[in-house]
């Protein structure tokens, strides 16, 4: 351990207090990514239980010079709160800040701590009568202040938008230690420029976000799921047009998945039944929810006679309990587990318009087989807002020198034929470490120019999260 190192610490701990500053091996899971593929250090984690604590671990950086990777649950698929520099930076977790501030049924509105895991927030407002409606994979370990510093989108977005669109305000301790106290819960606002919006989808760049003002929704005491098989992708794309018309605003979840995710779901979790065949090309898995008086289980019923009938829908099995449709739900997720089972592989997070979805994802599974014919492309995704995981699996017994080199080309591969799409390298996970220099070569001058204007207003001394999205150069 160097010096410095050691005197850093001594002064945290002096500053702070043992109780909020973790080092040594403890700090060890902080810094390691979701997926394990990267494993860095730190000087230290400051753990704060308060605003205030925030602040001021936030002043003695300053001090100090240290910079600043503010951290959530940790489940982010980008290394944006991974430390990439362990001489010069701490982790800022805020799991500790997890408390529900205030949860207003009348006023259809909470406001909780950024450290508050997602799937316990949403618990607390169900048992409230109420819902929050981001809900992601791993909404069972990620936290509001990390969904809100990403943008986080999930399988709702159709219906109720991304994490941006559920934010009424936000409580963020600055760069200097300053707090911006953002946490009206007011829906109409137009007192200037809405500056809360410069946070969301910041990765932490320009602050730390301590707390959040959501919009809650009334809970849907009905849902009804369906697993259903069709011929082709454009099929699917087709389907999803007449369930935004025939079921309006109560389709809450609409997501395609190839054929394999089958086989995928079952290798990470072998006992997972079979709901249907397993032959055919493309299929959905569509969720139609809603409260009060109308009759979801009907409205499913109807849609699925016309469309079945039509021959658009080939196969399909609806849930008629809860249990069933969180199996059905399971092949979705399980895809994930089963493909990181077979290693090291390509994920990625892309964006097209819905009308050119279906021909994305053959030319550039076309373009990635023409050249590496011994990948596997898995394309699955939220039809509804043109996001494909168009993921490449290299065959897992190769020495991992050969399947990084296959990594690279096939995103290589994918990027250029998004480009010609006038695509988006990142759909929902954000750009962190990971793609930023995918990001960085796609930039326009003047947008380049408003980022930089900025982070040097916000974050002149370019402490807060260095490395993440872009680097600035201090001049
Ligand atoms: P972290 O990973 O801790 O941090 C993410 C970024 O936000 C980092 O740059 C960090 O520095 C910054 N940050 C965290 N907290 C704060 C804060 N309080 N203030 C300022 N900056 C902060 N994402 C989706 O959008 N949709 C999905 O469907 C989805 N599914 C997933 C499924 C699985 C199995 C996994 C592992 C991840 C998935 N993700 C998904 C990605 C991830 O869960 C989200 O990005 C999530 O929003 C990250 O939250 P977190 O608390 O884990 O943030």
């Amino acid at each position: 351990m160097s010096v410095s190192i050691q005197s850093y610490q001594e002064r945290f701990v002096e500053a702070l207090g043992a109780d909020l500053v973790l080092l040594g091996e403890e700090i060890a899971r902080y810094c390691r990514d979701w997926h394990g593929d990267v494993t860095t250090g730190a000087i230290a984690v400051l753990r704060p239980r308060s605003t205030d604590d925030v602040s001021k671990a936030v002043r003695v950086c300053a001090e100090l010079g240290v910079a600043i990777v503010p951290q959530g649950g940790n489940t982010g698929l980008v290394l944006g709160a991974t430390p990439d520099a362990p001489e010069t930076q701490v982790v800022l977790s805020l799991e500790r800040m997890n408390a529900i501030r205030r949860l207003d049924v009348d006023d259809f509105s909470a406001v909780v701590e950024a450290g508050a895991i997602l799937s316990e927030f949403k618990d607390k407002v169900e048992q409230a009568g109420m819902f929050f409606p981001l809900a992601l994979g791993a909404q069972g370990s990620c936290r509001i202040g990390g969904n809100v510093s990403t943008n986080a989108g999930g399988i709702n977005v159709l219906r109720y938008g991304m994490t941006r669109e559920l934010v009424l305000g936000l409580e963020v301790v600055l760069p200097d230690g300053s707090v911006f106290d953002g946490l009206s819960t007011l829906r109409k606002d137009n007192r200037g420029i809405d500056l809360k919006q410069l946070f969301i989808g910041a990765e932490g760049t320009l602050g730390i976000i301590t707390a959040v003002a959501v919009k809650l929704t009334p809970m849907p005491d009905q849902a009804a799921t369906a697993l259903l098989g069709l011929n082709a992708l454009d099929d699917v794309i087709a389907l999803y047009r007449r369930a935004r018309r025939d079921c309006c605003d109560l389709l809450s979840a609409f997501e395609f998945m190839p054929p394999l995710a089958f086989t995928l779901a079952r290798e990470a979790m072998p006992d997972l039944a079979m709901p249907m065949s397993g032959d055919h090309t493309a299929y959905a898995l569509l969720e139609i929810s809603g409260s009060g008086l109308v009759d979801v289980s009907d409205l499913m019923e109807r849609f699925l006679e016309g469309v079945m009938g039509d021959g658009l829908v080939v196969d399909g099995v609806v849930a008629t309990s809860k249990a069933q449709a969180r199996n059905l739900w399971l092949f979705r997720e399980g895809m994930n587990e089963g493909q990181a089972k077979r290693g090291p592989h390509l994920r990625t997070d892309v964006s097209v318009p819905l009308s050119r979805l279906a021909d994305f994802v053959r030319d550039a599974e076309k373009a990635v087989y023409d050249a590496l014919p011994e990948c596997v492309c898995v394309s699955y995704g939220h039809v509804g807002d043109g996001n494909v995981h168009l993921n490449v699996l290299p065959p897992g017994d190769l020495p991992r020198s050969e399947i990084d080199t296959r990594i690279y080309k096939a995103k290589k591969i994918i990027n250029e034929v998004l480009d010609r799409y006038h695509g988006s390298i990142s759909a929902e996970h954000g750009i962190g470490r990971l793609k930023k220099s995918d990001f960085d070569t796609r930039l326009s001058e003047v947008r380049r120019k408003l980022l930089t204007a900025a982070k040097t207003a916000i974050d002149p001394d370019l402490r807060m999260n260095p490395g993440c999205q872009l680097s600035f150069a201090r001049d």
